[in-house]
């Protein structure tokens, strides 16, 4: 039995496909959708953990990238190094979740680990590498 974390991200042409269905049907997948988020410009952006037969995991993720869904391994977790952060803000133009902001009394970039999704997009952003993943 096999197990993973996905990020997967829906161009907007695809959006409303009911993909995931067919990880169920096609697949005898389980899964667990973790988080979900459309951005503003409509794609969706979707963190999913899929269970089941390690062939199957594979051919579920090469059904995916078929249909046009990019599929990422999820990071396991994000951490912000406070000591190191320049507060430059950078990071939060890149987050489509909302999880990194600025806390209005500090006027310093905070971190929501609880709307996270593990998207990793903030990792490369970052000119101090403030932002690290936990594997
Ligand atoms: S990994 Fe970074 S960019 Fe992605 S949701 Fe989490 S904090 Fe936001
Ligand atoms: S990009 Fe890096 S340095 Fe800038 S606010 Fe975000 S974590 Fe801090």
């Amino acid at each position: 039995m096999a197990s993973e974390k996905l990020i997967l991200s829906f161009p907007k042409e695809i959006v409303t496909k009911p993909i995931v269905y067919h990880v169920v049907k096609d697949f005898n997948l389980e899964f667990n959708i973790l988080r979900a988020e459309i951005t503003p410009n409509l794609e969706g952006k979707m963190l999913l953990e899929i269970r089941g037969k390690k062939e199957k995991v594979e051919e579920c993720k090469a059904f995916l990238k078929k249909e046009g869904v990019m599929v990422r391994e999820a990071t396991q977790e994000i951490i912000l190094d406070k000591e190191l952060c320049v507060n430059c803000s950078i990071c939060m133009s890149l987050c489509f979740a909302n999880a990194l902001f600025v806390n209005e009394k500090t006027f310093e970039i905070e971190f929501n680990k609880d709307k996270c999704l593990l998207c990793g997009i903030c990792l490369d952003g970052c000119p101090v590498k403030a932002l690290k993943s936990k594997i």
